[in-house]
């Protein structure tokens, strides 16, 4: 298990450095002066009555202005049972997520390469830490029957957020189902019922 581990920060680190060019720059100044800055209510659970059975309440900087060049931000995710938040990216911030309540099951897919896009996954327990490097596709799913929480730190003050699904199948205007239909292997009338479902952010 140590074996893996120590596998598993290897290419963590190796991700690291050869995506250090996308990443943002550091600061210019100490902080960026704000107003009215504190927020409260991480200690409230989210609604997780969505399709997919999870809540992501964000504390960014159009929470917290004075977050601004500080390159930092944190969430907090509740689950349902059996709840996921889907896989998505954050274009600007590596995640570094820890489980408070419940269960879940975790992983990233690293970006093609020689050996294709290879998935690191864990299931977590309370206390348990788990790191999703920038710009990688990841997920969190609660396999138990109880709900499951977590808070994540990130580094950007503005991670941005890209789900696969609303983005490929969701977008504004639809992309032509043709293209879909070819790039995911696809009936074109399985694309285009996909295209009609109501993607929503959780
Ligand atoms: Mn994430």
């Amino acid at each position: 298990m140590k074996g893996v581990n120590i596998l598993l920060t290897l290419s963590v680190l190796g991700l690291a450095t050869f995506i250090a060019s996308a990443y943002d720059p550091g600061p210019l100044q100490d902080f960026c002066v704000a107003i009215d800055d504190l927020f409260s209510g991480l200690n409230i659970a989210g609604d997780t009555t969505h399709k997919v059975g999870s809540n992501v309440t964000n504390v960014n900087v159009d929470k917290i202005p004075g977050l601004n060049t500080l390159g930092v931000s944190l969430v907090r995710i509740d689950f349902a049972p059996y709840g996921e938040n889907p896989p998505h990216t954050h274009p600007r911030a590596t995640e570094i997520l820890v489980v408070v309540e419940g269960q879940l099951s975790v992983g990233f897919v690293t970006s093609n390469g020689q050996d294709g896009n290879r998935l690191f996954t864990k299931v977590l327990n309370k206390g348990d830490v788990f790191v999703f490097p920038i710009g990688l596709i990841h997920f969190q799913f609660n396999p138990g029957k109880v709900p499951a929480v977590a808070f994540a730190g990130l580094g950007s003050q503005n991670p941005g957020t890209i789900t696969i699904a609303n983005a490929v199948f969701g977008s504004n205007p639809a992309i032509n189902p043709e293209i879909l239909a070819k790039a995911f292997q696809l009936d074109q009338k399985i694309v285009e019922e996909l295209q009609k479902k109501f993607w929503v952010a959780n």
